[in-house]
């Protein structure tokens, strides 16, 4: 009887360390992929602000300005690429904003209104090429209505790392809504987010850019710490989150405009 209790407790011993062994050896190789991009990244407080750059449609349709030819987006995201240049996420332009954190230095914040089905078929495929980070703006009532994304594809976009926020409910004026229609819109957009990605969004984006005291009001009520507007100009630490200025890029812009776009705030007009 002896012989086999201490059989049994060398065993339990041997499966007791090799458990040890093995997850601090799994402890050890989760951290040391995540510690090692973050050293090389230098970081700073951007005195002059930051650029966000507003895309909408991208794809070859030619003589309209309002969808971007994918060569020339894929011009602009080569050049962001090739210069250094760090997009980051609206958490990260939300705390250099209103608390004055550091993000990496050349940044630029990319964002996609409308959710079109090219953010899907050709944006997400460059973002994962480069490791860009980007915020999708979506109307919740459009999706899987025919013409836009579907749920699927804004899964899988989240699941690709592309943050998703709210462009309102129906993709309307909250400037010409008043009342329960403005608070219906916010809480339905907002419910929508949830049940069908799990967040708790916190970024808004003006449809038509149109803002006023009464919308902005009723973003705080609804947990939304930072709104998107299309007026032109960076933003800046201590600017309102809830009038975020935003650059657009259209066809007119070349790679010459571009690079001005995302290094000066005074870039020639097109
Ligand atoms: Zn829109």
């Amino acid at each position: 009887m002896r012989i086999w209790k201490l059989a049994c407790m060398v065993l339990f011993c041997c499966v007791f360390l090799a458990g040890c062994g093995t997850s601090e050896k799994e402890t050890a190789a989760e951290k040391a992929p995540a510690a090692e991009p973050q050293a090389q990244v230098e970081m700073a407080v951007p005195k002059k602000g930051i650029p966000v750059l507003m895309y909408h449609m991208v794809g070859d349709v030619p003589d309209n300005d309002a969808v971007l030819l994918e060569s020339h987006f894929r011009e602009q995201m080569k050049f962001l690429k090739d210069k250094g240049f760090h997009p980051i996420s609206l958490q990260q332009l939300y705390e250099y904003m209103a608390h004055g954190k550091p993000v990496p230095v050349r940044p630029v914040v990319l964002t996609f209104d409308d959710g079109y089905p090219d953010t899907y078929s050709i944006v997400m495929p460059v973002m994962k090429e480069y490791g860009f980070k980007c915020t999708v703006f979506i109307p919740a009532y459009d999706a899987d209505q025919g013409t836009r994304l579907t749920w699927a594809q804004i899964k899988e976009m989240q699941a690709s790392g592309m943050d998703i926020a709210s462009h309102g409910y129906h993709h309307e004026r909250l400037t010409e809504m008043t009342g329960t229609t403005l608070q219906d819109e916010l809480q339905k957009s907002q419910d929508e987010l949830k049940q069908q990605l799990g967040i708790t969004n916190e970024f808004f984006c003006y449809p038509y850019g149109g803002d006023n005291a009464a919308a902005e009001a009723a973003m705080k009520k609804f947990g939304i710490k930072m709104a998107f507007t299309m007026n032109p100009g960076w933003a800046k630490q201590g600017d309102n989150p809830y009038a975020v200025k935003r650059i657009w890029i259209g066809n007119a812009v070349d790679i010459g405009n571009f690079e001005q776009r995302v290094t000066t705030e005074q870039y020639a007009q097109r």
